[in-house]
């Protein structure tokens, strides 16, 4: 089974893969993650994505596709997983299709107005080194620009400075929304609100997989 989690930048998307990874077991693919660690690696890939993650446009198709196909094949995908930023426009998905065949899949998209994600943004701070997401007004660290989790420093990104969020935003409205009419053919189509609690949107996204995991169950054993 394949999660895939639409939703333009900061609509929690991250916070949910990460709570879908926890109750579920599926392993988590942010591609976003996977991007940041090549850069701070400085491998050949980070080496080349790095000037449009900090433009806030988006990394050639090659690129992460190349990091997808990775990640996918290894043994804890083999299941399921839930995939956090990818695809992100039509040749990504039809890309994706390509290389994992016909995979029962769920999109949900979080959907949220543009003004509250600008603000979510602006408070978002990250681990610099075990990822883990915090905001400064609704989650906050216990000790101030210290991650809870492994002590590390808390860092804004690059990207949600709030120059290059405007570019994120225009690039998620004219790429990546139109994966929304390709998903909603397929069938495979849900959506839910991103202005909601944390855990009250878990709860939704739970009843969401929940359901489809029980049709999908029931299908095998029919078959
Ligand atoms: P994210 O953490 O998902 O907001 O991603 C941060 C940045 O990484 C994006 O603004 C892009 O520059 C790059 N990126 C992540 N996923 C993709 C993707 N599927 N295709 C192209 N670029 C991506």
């Amino acid at each position: 089974m394949r999660i895939i989690l639409l939703g333009p930048p900061g609509s929690g998307k991250g916070t949910q893969g990460d709570l879908i990874e926890k109750r579920y077991n599926f392993p988590k693919i942010s591609t976003g993650d996977l991007l940041r660690r090549a850069v701070q690696e400085q491998t050949p890939l980070g080496k080349e994505g790095e000037v449009q993650m900090n433009r806030g446009e988006l990394v050639s198709d090659e690129i992460v596709e190349e990091l997808v196909r990775e990640r996918i094949f290894q043994a804890d995908c083999r299941q399921s997983y839930v995939l956090d930023g990818f695809p992100r426009n039509i040749a990504q998905a039809k890309s994706l299709e390509k290389m994992d065949g016909e995979v029962p899949e769920i999109v949900i998209e979080i959907k949220i107005n543009e003004q509250e994600l600008i603000s979510r943004l602006a408070a978002r701070r990250v681990c610099s080194q075990c990822g883990a997401i915090f905001n400064l007004d609704v989650r906050k660290p216990n000790k101030e620009e210290v991650c809870d989790i492994c002590g590390a420093s808390l860092i804004q990104r690059e990207d949600d400075k709030p120059a290059v969020v405007q570019e994120r935003l225009r690039v998620f409205e004219e790429k990546t929304e139109k994966l929304r009419d390709f998903y909603l053919r397929k069938k495979v189509y849900h959506w839910v609100d991103g202005s909601e609690k944390i855990e009250t949107l878990f709860g939704k996204i739970s009843f969401i997989l929940d359901t489809e995991l029980g049709k999908f169950k029931r299908n095998e054993v029919l078959r």
